[in-house]
């Protein structure tokens, strides 16, 4: 177990609103009112746009000021800026694998739009089981391993036989392999094929 696993929960929570895109249908007084009383939560904070610069940096400085120890930003999904708060984890000094993003726009307010309360509730659900899994959050570290350039292509109709060929073209080798005696699957069969009339085999 690592250091920082024998700590007691320090959870700060980052509340974004994302212009209206979240606060137009959260209320986060409520939100952040819940948030700052599940287990382990030291610090809450709300902001307009978390990923702007003074967003960022207002992360860095609360992690460092209240030694937090995990870190979860309620805002969009991590797809878009999760390496954006991972960076900011990192120059705060702590491992980027102890951020936690709660997707609250995309997975919620986008798609609950007419239905405000409803939506506060499932945001509410959403945050704890967030905290919940920010407790089993380890601090990982980037391996590299090394990878045999070497694929496996299961069917030799026209997709596994296309693959075949790409893969092979890339200067990955190949092995395609077919249960049937001949290649072609379905391809075979036919009599011609668009756009050059031609037999297919
Ligand atoms: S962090 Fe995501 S939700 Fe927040 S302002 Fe930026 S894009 Fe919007």
């Amino acid at each position: 177990m690592s250091e920082i696993e024998k700590q007691a929960l320090r959870i700060g929570v980052f509340l974004c609103h994302c212009g209206t895109n979240i606060a137009g249908i959260l209320d986060m007084k409520q939100l952040g009112e819940f948030a700052s009383h599940l287990p382990g939560v030291v610090q809450m904070a709300e902001n307009l746009y978390t990923c702007s610069e003074p967003g960022q940096q207002e992360i860095v400085k609360l992690i460092r000021e209240n030694n937090l120890n995990r870190v979860m930003v309620v805002a969009c999904t991590p797809k878009l800026h999760e390496v954006t708060f991972r960076k900011c984890v990192i120059e705060a000094g702590l491992n980027p694998f102890l951020l936690e993003m709660v997707n609250v726009r995309e997975q919620l307010t986008w798609v609950h739009s007419q239905e405000p309360q409803l939506a506060l509730e499932k945001a509410k659900d959403t945050l704890a089981a967030a905290v919940a899994r920010a407790n089993l959050l380890e601090p990982l570290e980037y391996i590299r391993v090394p990878v045999t350039k070497k694929a496996l292509v299961v069917g030799g109709g026209i997709a596994g036989l296309t693959a075949s060929l790409d893969l092979a073209e890339a200067g990955v080798d190949t092995i395609l392999v077919e249960r049937k005696p001949s290649l072609g699957g379905r391809m075979a069969q036919l009599c011609k094929t668009f756009p050059t009339m031609d037999c297919p085999i």
